[in-house]
């Protein structure tokens, strides 16, 4: 049987990187396997259905290059893969559990079950809808069939439950996770949970298991805190005779300090994103904030699981060759923006130069100022090593297109000396005079024109940059004055001495 896997997110609001991981790791499975990665959309909640989400979900899985074989929006032969527009499948599945007595409807209203629980907890005990009770409560099971059938044609709201155990029925359920092994539980503690809701919808544990089975799920891949819903899963499986899929539950990201889930507002807590894309202006995502996909995509894959080994680069096909679900951690993985920026870095190194010559472009275009007859491309080349974060190229790369306007007060008045301004006349027309600009012929130049005249390098070189940059950064001096050219050069290094003449 051929893997097929999805990822299920409910439209509530922008995705989170939890569920990006999650994703991400469905994803990486598929692909190692040869399957299929399934996209659904869980929007039977219409109370939480946001506008938006679904598109900010397909935009974000598209950013980061997991691109689902099977979605909403695309090819698949088992849609539709929006759960609002497979009622139909609900509702004669849910007759087949109905006929099977292995459901089952319960009258009871909002007001009465709220009545019993305050009278338990009076009694200092929990209300529990499930075997022990369900003969006493009203419902299908307690009451006869006439009278099921008079509250049916009164038109008497209903929700559907689901036997969850019996009497005589064996009590131990081993479950299988594939992370954490094999989790052993009580079936006669569990409650009759609710499949179909009084609006008709299916709840998420129904639809969940209805759409797996329809969709031929072979291993269902999803966070942690779906773990204690896996006992009435199977048992659902069960009472369909349906085979269940293998099931594996990926441990929580947590907040930096380690200490509980990392929560959709500590992107506001702690001044990192926890969102790939900007969701509003309060909410900026990982692109904006100048991550590349592929780092972004690397990182969240070691948070949570390891393939062993020293190796922490790996490129997309990489992670696919070396990705098995034995190599999930079964702790939290702590959330590091360091390391994220970390693996950024890294990426940024390696990156090809024209993605960064197109933002850089953008940010000209952006700040309204003309590249002249400035070469972008060298701009890159001589930046790209100084970069974290994409957002770092207009800060390192401003100052070829745009002359300075102020200069570092503290540099200027530790390097600016009684003759400095005498030196850079000098040097200004030496470059001036100069043929070529080229970073290899303008170092020997002034080196030499310094050596001729006994003047250390040193009392050049820093106002030289102060002159042409505002501050002592910036890659090499040569190189700067070979890109922005001898008209800029003499121009700054002149706006310099008159801005310095005291
Ligand atoms: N709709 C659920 C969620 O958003 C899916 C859980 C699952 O994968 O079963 O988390």
């Amino acid at each position: 049987m051929s893997v097929r896997v999805r990822f299920a997110p409910s439209p509530t609001g922008p995705l989170h990187i939890g569920g990006v991981r999650t994703a991400l790791y469905n994803y990486l499975f598929a692909k190692k396997h040869n399957g299929a990665f399934v996209l659904r959309i869980e929007d039977t909640d219409q109370t939480r259905y946001v506008e938006g989400a679904e598109k900010y979900i397909a935009d974000a899985l598209s950013w980061l290059g997991i691109t689902p074989d099977e979605s909403p929006s695309g090819n698949g032969a088992v849609g539709p893969y929006r759960q609002s527009d497979r009622k139909k499948l609900y509702v004669s599945n849910i007759d087949v559990l109905l006929r099977s007595k292995k459901a089952y409807l319960a009258f009871d209203t909002p007001e009465e079950l709220a009545a019993m629980r305050s009278a338990a907890e009076a009694e200092g005990e929990t209300f529990i809808y499930n075997w022990k009770k369900r003969g006493e409560l009203k419902n299908s099971v307690s009451l006869s069939e006439e009278e099921t059938q008079r509250l049916l044609n009164e038109g008497a709201p209903y929700v559907v439950r689901f036997k969850t155990f019996s009497e005589g029925q064996n009590t131990t359920l081993k479950l299988k996770d594939e992370v954490r092994g094999t989790v052993t539980v009580d079936t006669s503690l569990l409650d009759d949970k609710i499949l179909v809701k009084q609006d008709g919808m299916p709840t998420y544990h129904f639809a969940n298991v209805v759409d797996d089975h329809l969709m031929k799920i072979t291993h269902v891949i999803r966070g942690e805190e779906w773990l204690p819903s896996m006992a009435l899963h199977v048992l659902l499986y069960n009472a369909f005779d349906w085979e269940a899929p293998s099931f594996a539950h990926v441990p929580l990201i947590l907040k930096p300090s380690g200490k509980g889930k990392l929560s959709k507002r500590d992107g506001d807590t702690f001044g990192f994103p926890v969102f790939p894309l900007q969701w509003d202006k309060q909410t900026p995502g990982f692109k904006e904030a100048g991550y590349l996909p592929e780092s972004l995509v690397n990182y969240l894959a070691l948070l949570g699981w390891s393939p062993g080994g020293e190796k922490e680069l790996f490129s997309i096909d990489e992670l696919i060759d070396a990705f098995s679900l034995e190599g999930i951690t079964k702790s939290g993985g702590r959330f590091d923006s360091e390391r994220c920026k970390w693996f950024n870095q890294q990426y940024l190194q390696k990156v090809n130069p024209m993605r960064l010559v197109a933002v850089l472009e953008n940010d000209l275009k952006e700040n309204g100022v003309d590249k002249n007859e400035i070469d972008c491309t060298r701009v890159v080349e001589l930046i790209q090593n100084r970069l974290t974060l994409l957002t770092d190229i207009w800060e390192e790369a401003k100052f070829f297109f745009v002359s300075p306007k102020e200069y570092d007060e503290k540099a200027v008045r530790k390097q600016w000396k009684p003759d400095t301004n005498n030196l850079l006349s000098a040097i200004s027309e030496l470059i001036a005079n100069a043929k070529n600009v080229s970073a290899e012929e303008l170092g020997p130049l002034i080196k030499s024109w310094a050596n001729e005249n006994g003047i250390g390098l040193g009392k050049i070189m820093a106002p030289l940059r102060i002159a042409l940059v505002g501050s002592l950064r910036g890659p090499d001096v040569f190189e700067i004055c070979s890109t922005i050219g001898v008209t800029n050069c003499v121009h700054r290094i002149n706006a310099a001495i008159g801005y310095n003449k005291s």
